[in-house]
């Protein structure tokens, strides 16, 4: 397993990644369970985009391989060709490399069509699956419930012979959909309701994107997601909790079908040219991963995009990988974002403001600084002639030398934001006020000797005195002021457009309709806001998805799509401190 861009592995894990999961494996390695080996998957179904739930079991299962030098594959679990896209498929390659990991083998569920129709056909032949012509709602009201036992299908004692002509004849697309399905014989009385006879194929005349029009069946998703493992050599299937109550079944059709020991069963993958050594997986459970102030599931975030409540599926607002990529977010936040999270059995939610300061922790360590100014106000420096120039050599960051420095064009006039000067400043206000003192970053410290109006009383610039004794390497450089605020020449400045993102909705629930409000009411009305800026001159340069901070505005990207030179545009990747926290 080979990794793109994630950094060289730490030899031990954090605390929080030394979960029960890895302590399952490290035991089974220790007893030589498995022979010894480490194989996952992650098995995403292609009906839409990934989203930061998704990550955390990308994060596990290619982690776990990579630690283990293990394999982990990437398995599209295509069953369901109603739903499903080749853009969903390539989305989300696109998104596991982007978060720093490479799949050995790649896969689809429908590579082993074939092999799941043989496995099926041995389960009819051992007695162990039946035909049943019961309609959906039959089987419905056979079921039973949480408190009574389901009832025997009428069609439950058909003779192997006549179980495999009808399957056969399922098969060869004989039957209208919905006519028959084929069914797991295991127990009406379960009181594990996925036990009661749970279906195995059904009928669906449908193309895939695949396969094409060659099945007119498709294997249901319990019993095609364990044989998968199985054909594909698994180890440890992990998977959220919500599937414990079907582990029962995942262990019940390996254990009728025993494909280690039965590997005629995979001929047809090997004559497909794929390796085909059938394993015994074990299936394990882990919380999903859950944030506050979002929905994750596809289906919401589906609507969202189909609304047109959002700019599709990566818009910048969006939890989804793309939409978090072109947010600006680092893979390396989102990954050690998850690690530190940990794997558990308990479900959970964890504040997004959480995953916003790994955002901030790794954009803090290596985002370039930049001026920028998004609410513009003029400042003229009286006492320097228009003509003035020069240019300021300023570091790229304050911790890393290794960044460099750049040169800032500065000049008589200058723009700054408009909330850093007031002419009747509130209490505590620290900045520009008339005939006060502020710093200009870098420069030296100008005092405010004028505010000039507009007709209407707006002001149209404010104009400062330069202390020359301040500058660089003059003896008052150092000359305490309360403020320093940030700037850019008026002269060189390029505009752009700055995206100022903040969260999509406004409460931390959406998902809770208990005040008769669905999530799509809870949005951020002022979760979008473009304006007009000024940026310092070298930003010219920036490339689409550099990531830079606006000194004293927050993390910002150059949009991975709108952003050209020429061209610029940014989008807010995170304010510098938690505007939302509580208290
Ligand atoms: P959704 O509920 O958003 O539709 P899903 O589980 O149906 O998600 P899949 O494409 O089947 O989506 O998911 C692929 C894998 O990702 C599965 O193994 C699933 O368990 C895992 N996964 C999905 N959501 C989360 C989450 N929030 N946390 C951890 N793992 C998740
Ligand atoms: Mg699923």
């Amino acid at each position: 397993m080979t990794e793109t861009a994630a950094p060289t592995p730490a030899a031990a894990p954090p605390a929080a990644n030394n979960h029960f999961i890895r302590q399952i494996v490290l035991s089974d390695r220790a007893s030589g369970k498995h022979g010894g080996r480490v194989a996952t998957r992650f098995p995403p179904e292609p009906n839409g985009y990934l989203h930061l739930g998704h990550a955390k079991s990308i994060c596990l299962n290619f982690g776990l391989a990579r630690e283990f030098s293990g394999t982990c594959d990437l398995r599209f679990d295509d069953t369901n060709p109603a739903r499903e896209d080749q853009e969903y498929v390539d989305a989300i390659k696109n998104d596991v490399h982007w978060l720093g990991f490479e799949w050995d083998a790649l896969r689809h569920t429908s590579d082993y069509f074939e092999v799941l129709y043989l496995c099926a056909e041995k389960l009819i032949r051992d007695g162990h699956a039946f035909v049943c012509d019961l309609s959906a709602d039959e089987v419905r009201e056979y079921r039973g419930t949480l408190t009574e036992p389901g009832r025997n299908s009428p069609w439950r004692e058909r003779s192997v012979e006549e179980n495999l002509d009808l399957f056969r004849r399922m098969r060869a697309g004989e039957f209208a959909d919905g006519a028959r399905t084929l069914r797991a014989k295991i127990d009406m009385a379960s009181g594990n309701i996925n036990m009661r006879d749970p279906a195995i194929y059904r009928i669906r005349k449908l193309t895939h994107q695949n396969t094409g029009d060659t099945w007119p069946i498709y294997p249901m998703y319990d019993y095609a997601h364990c044989v998968s493992d199985a054909v594909e050599g698994i180890t440890h299937s992990l998977c959220t909790l919500e599937f414990e109550d079907h582990r029962p079944l995942y262990d019940w059709f390996l254990d009728q079908l025993d494909l280690p020991d039965h590997v005629e069963l995979v001929e047809p993958m090997r004559r497909a040219g794929l390796a085909g050594t059938p394993s015994r997986p074990q299936q394990i459970e882990f919380a999903r991963g859950n944030l506050d102030y979002t929905v994750m599931s596809k289906r919401k975030l589906m609507a969202l995009v189909n609304d047109g409540l959002v700019d599709g599926w990566d818009d910048p607002r969006m939890p989804t990988l793309a939409g978090v990529r072109r947010r600006g977010f680092p893979p390396a936040a989102v990954r050690a974002f998850w690690e530190r999270a940990g794997v558990t059995k308990q479900n959970s939610v964890i504040e997004y403001g959480v995953l916003e300061g790994s955002v901030r922790e790794e954009l803090d360590a290596r985002a370039p600084r930049r001026m920028a100014v998004l609410d513009p106000l003029k400042l003229v420096i009286a006492n320097l002639d228009d003509a003035h120039a020069e240019a300021l050599e300023f570091p790229n960051h304050p911790k890393n030398e290794s960044l460099g420095t750049r040169a800032v064009p500065f000049s008589n006039t200058v723009w700054i934001e408009r909330d850093d000067f007031a002419e009747v400043p509130p209490k505590g206000f620290h900045r520009l006020v008339p005939g006060g003192e502020v710093r200009l970053r870098g420069v030296g410290i100008v005092r405010c000797e004028e505010v000039v109006k507009h007709a209407d009383g707006s002001i149209a610039e404010v104009r400062c005195t330069l202390d020359a004794d301040t500058r660089h390497g003059k003896p008052g450089a150092d000359r305490k002021v309360k403020g320093t605020i940030h700037w850019v020449s008026a002269k060189h400045a390029i505009a752009a457009e700055v995206r100022l993102y903040d969260r999509l909705f406004t409460v931390p629930d959406p998902d809770d309709d208990s005040d008769g409000k669905t999530y799509a009411e809870h949005l951020n009305p002022a979760s979008k806001r473009v304006v007009q800026a000024w940026l310092e001159a070298s930003l010219a340069d920036a490339r689409p998805e550099d990531n830079v901070q606006f000194e004293r505005l927050g993390y910002f990207v150059a949009d991975r799509h709108d952003h050209a030179h020429g061209k610029p545009v940014f989008n807010r990747t995170v304010t510098l401190r938690d505007s939302w926290a509580k208290g």
